[in-house]
């Protein structure tokens, strides 16, 4: 199983939604590596931004592997309809 992600590049848009994306965010909550809506640095992207590792590395004390994939849908749901969020955890 894997996390299902449409890579639709929200996520990448709303990176001052956590601290822990700081160092990605080029100044408006976007990141400098998402080129046309892609992320330019994919098979080499941080830790942060792969769901499955941030969750064997991270999370897997926490949450079984479904649940903490929820949390992370509810999120892309949220972007997905414009919500405004005060967390990103994946
Ligand atoms: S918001 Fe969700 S579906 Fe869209 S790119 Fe990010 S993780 Fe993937
Ligand atoms: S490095 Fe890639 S996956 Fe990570 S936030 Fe930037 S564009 Fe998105």
């Amino acid at each position: 199983m894997m996390f299902q992600c449409d890579r639709c590049g929200l996520c990448c848009q709303n990176l001052d939604k956590s601290e822990l994306y700081r160092d990605l965010d080029r100044g408006d909550g976007t990141c400098r590596y998402l080129v046309n809506h892609e992320c330019s640095i994919y098979e080499s992207r941080p830790l942060l931004c792969r769901v499955d590792e941030c969750y064997e590395r991270f999370f897997s004390g926490e949450y079984t592997r479904n649940e903490y994939y929820e949390l992370n849908y509810k999120i892309c749901k949220k972007l997905k309809e414009g919500e405004d969020l005060s967390c990103h955890c994946h």
